[in-house]
């Protein structure tokens, strides 16, 4: 098991089981010695996807900081939120910028409303995907890009436009210096899929990691953890890494996202 994970919900965002200190409990059992939430942002109206209640908010945020506190000899926890690059609620995203210790990019919908990342089938929409990862970035909202690849989830054909993609990315990643994460979530836990071109995980995908790996971008590889269970069990990890295994890939090991992310809050816009 690794021994830093940035990515860990909890059950406020209704699609994640267990108590708060159960994750922390796992964790601490899974020997990790960093431990990172990351729920699903609220926004105040309307919620594109399954997440907590924006009246949620402070006590998601008291529980977490007392976790940490009440184990701070045992394992190192902090606060973050995962979110999307949606313009029309920067005032909300401004808050928890300047609040949380970190925050990382999970781009769900491609707008506020409308598009969701697990219908894109063609190149465009992929690329308007895409540009929302880039603003992110250029406006330091973020401090790694969760799952990078999930616009991919349903996307038939690995074609020419999801090299462009991928190179586009990487480049992001290098202009910005900012992480991209393997993601072990449910990309890999619910086992491969059929599609046109043939069977492969929804997310993680190759293609996105020979590129990601032949420009040696940062990579942190994320759990994506919603049950606490997933801290004691390495079969997801498992085949994460077996998607990338004979790419020569900078990974980077126990990174501090929260120094990282003092310095771009500074840059954020
Ligand atoms: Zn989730
Ligand atoms: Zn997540």
């Amino acid at each position: 098991m690794i021994k830093t994970n940035w990515h860990t919900h909890t059950k406020r965002c209704g699609h994640a089981t267990g108590e708060d200190e159960e994750y922390v409990l796992a964790a601490i059992q899974g020997d990790l010695k960093t431990l990172g939430f990351s729920d699903h942002a609220a926004y105040p109206t309307p919620q594109p996807y399954e997440r907590m209640d924006i009246s949620e908010v402070p006590d998601y945020i008291s529980s977490i900081r007392s976790l940490q506190e009440k184990y701070k000899d045992q394992i190192r926890i902090h606060l973050g939120m995962e979110v999307e690059y949606y313009p029309e609620q920067w005032e909300t995203l401004s808050e928890y910028r300047r609040t949380l210790d970190y925050l990382i990019l999970g781009q769900h919908n491609v707008y506020f409303d409308r598009v969701s990342v697990y219908s894109i089938n063609d190149g465009d929409t992929l690329h308007r995907y895409v540009d929302m990862l880039e603003k992110a970035c250029e406006r330091n909202l973020c401090d790694y890009i969760a799952h990078p690849d999930v616009a991919l989830y349903r996307y038939q054909r690995l074609d020419g436009s999801v090299r462009e993609c991928a190179a586009r990315i990487a480049d992001i990643s290098l202009k910005y210096n900012m992480p991209l994460e393997l993601n072990a979530g449910s990309g890999v836990q619910r086992g491969m899929y059929q599609f046109a071109d043939g069977p492969r995980y929804p997310y993680p995908t190759r293609v996105f990691f020979e590129e990601f790996a032949r420009k040696k971008c940062p990579v942190i590889i994320g759990l994506d953890v919603h049950d606490p269970r997933r801290f004691l069990d390495d079969t997801a990890l498992n085949r994460a890494l077996s998607v990338i295994s004979d790419l020569d890939c900078y990974v980077l090991e126990d990174f501090d996202l929260v120094k990282a992310a003092e310095k771009r809050k500074k840059e954020f816009r």
